[in-house]
């Protein structure tokens, strides 16, 4: 159809191949110059509530865009609008939760990924996105030591890409308490989970999403259990918590274990767990341990780190994020399970009009039965592009790097009389504090360290975040500074200079 033919109905051309790619290499230009200028931003965005959207019209356009320089208003919008608005997770001063890696290789992958349009919810309707996926998962399962029962060459194994470690965690769940429903156990019994009171609020909130828990406030169905000096979910109180529950009738059928806690970096002992699954029974009736390491399993590409693993072998599933540390921008959960029965049986609905001959043979994965979602998007290429451009030891370069600088931050807080260090350093994260002073109120010290925060966050050249411990030791619960390097760019003058500002702040 002619562009004069549409006019009449109000019909706005496509961009033609040739407008989209000058515009395409306008804002890849545009990206590649806000990479450039990343250091020259307040890294929080400092914007008060409801002044981007100040900025917008209340109304949707009317007319489309039209004329040769009709994007410049766009252009002009991202600068105006947009960059005041955002907080700069790409700075290399970026220190705040934990990192979300973008890198070139990851965002040449989304753009492809975008410009194909691909939806690969089975195989047959992209066979490319399935299989990329499948191998690009089993790639990352060697490179981060994980067994070859999780990897799709396997008998019941195999990875996928979720989301989110938050969707992971519901996946599992969803598995875990099917499994156990299908060795005997009646649908309506009391589900109970466990998690130490350090594992993240997606634990709760799977629960919370598959009925589990009857609220965010269920203390019953949902056991946030007590952790050691260390912050580590202790197997003795999983045990004895788990005894408990049968005894009263309930139903044990998930164990979250984190590797890397996101309060504090904190390991659950991964093996022991295990094993109180085991001794109480709660394996042989379906029961399912699960590990979210969606931050530290990144680190997991460094042999001298795969420690963390030991006891594996009793995990039913794994999920780590990519999208944090392994410099694949958001999103990109790495799934694996050793039972991609289980998944598929809690999981798997086919109406009519998704049968097709591929996958009536069996031969192919179709992923939409691994996954909430039925659509998916082609996420393989971002971290197939990462993982060819980086290759392993770059990789291991990367998170070696970050935690180096760790290392060197924690002697600096260390050697200064007025700071200390709060928990033990978790590979490239650090929990510090002021000091308490003598015959300080705990509060007080809190609120001196609150200031501190404030005051250099508010300075711009830097960003992080805090965290408050729970009591341990005698110490009632503990407000700290989490120090979280990881950053794409993020180099050594960066963290010296982040300290030498949390220094003079705290003069
Ligand atoms: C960040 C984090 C999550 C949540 O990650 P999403 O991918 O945003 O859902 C879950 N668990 C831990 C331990 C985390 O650090």
């Amino acid at each position: 159809m002619s562009h004069d033919a549409r006019d009449g109905d109000g019909a706005v051309p496509h961009l033609t191949p040739e407008e989209f790619r000058k515009l395409g290499h306008k804002m890849v230009d545009w990206i590649a110059d806000y990479w450039s200028r990343l250091e020259s931003f307040p890294v929080r965005s400092q914007v008060a509530p409801g002044a981007v959207a100040s900025k917008l019209p209340a109304h949707p356009p009317e007319e489309g865009l039209s004329g040769e320089h009709a994007w410049d208003a766009v252009f002009k919008d991202i600068e105006d609008i947009v960059l005041p608005g955002v907080t700069h997770w790409q700075s290399p001063s970026f220190f705040a939760y934990f990192p979300a890696n973008a890198s070139g290789p990851a965002v040449l992958g989304e753009l492809l990924s975008a410009g194909l349009g691909v939806q690969g919810m089975l195989w047959s309707t992209s066979p490319a996105a399935t299989e990329i996926e499948t191998r690009v998962l089993d790639w990352l399962a060697e490179l981060t030591g994980l067994p070859e029962a999780y990897r799709s060459t396997s008998a019941t194994g195999g990875g996928v890409i979720q989301g989110t470690a938050s969707e992971a965690t519901l996946v599992a769940m969803v598995a875990a308490r099917e499994r156990v429903r299908r060795q005997g156990a009646p649908a309506d019994s009391q589900w109970v989970a466990y998690a130490s009171s350090q594992a993240h609020s997606s634990v709760l909130k799977a629960a919370m999403l598959c009925g589990v828990a009857r609220g965010a406030d269920d203390t019953v169905h949902v056991r946030q259990l007590e952790t050691d000096a260390r912050y580590a979910l202790r197997p003795d109180v999983l045990e004895r918590a788990i005894r408990e529950d049968l005894a009263a009738g309930r139903r044990p059928f998930f164990v979250c274990a984190s590797l890397g806690t996101t309060s504090s970096g904190a390991f659950d002992p991964v093996g022991a767990l295990g094993d109180v699954l085991e001794r109480t029974g709660v394996k042989a009736a379906g029961g399912w341990l699960h590990v979210d390491a969606a931050w530290a399993g990144a680190a997991l590409v460094c042999p001298e780190h795969r420690g963390l693993l030991d006891g594996v072998e009793a995990v039913d599933s794994f999920s780590f994020n990519p999208h944090k540390w392994l410099l694949t921008n958001f999103d990109c959960n790495a799934f694996y399970t050793r039972d991609k029965r289980a998944l598929l049986d809690a999981l798997s609905v086919t109406p009519e009009y998704l049968r097709n001959a591929a996958s009536a043979s069996g031969a192919v994965i179709d992923y939409r039965d691994w996954q909430v979602p039925l659509g998916r998007r082609f996420r393989a290429l971002k971290l197939w592009f990462v993982l060819r451009h980086y290759g392993a030891r770059g990789l291991r370069a990367h998170v070696r790097g970050h935690i180096r600088m760790a290392e060197h931050f924690e002697s600096w807080v260390s050697n200064d009389a007025r700071f200390e260090v709060a928990a033990p350093r978790s590979l490239s994260l650090v929990c510090f504090r002021l000091k308490p002073q003598p015959g300080e109120k705990p509060e007080a010290t809190d609120a001196r360290n609150r200031a501190l925060l404030d005051r250099v966050n508010a300075s711009g050249k830097l960003f992080l975040t805090h965290t408050v411990l729970p009591a341990v030791d005698g110490q009632p619960p503990r407000y700290v500074l989490r120090m979280a390097i990881g950053g794409t760019y993020t180099e050594e003058r960066h963290v010296r200079a982040a300290w030498e500002a949390l220094s003079a702040a705290a003069a």
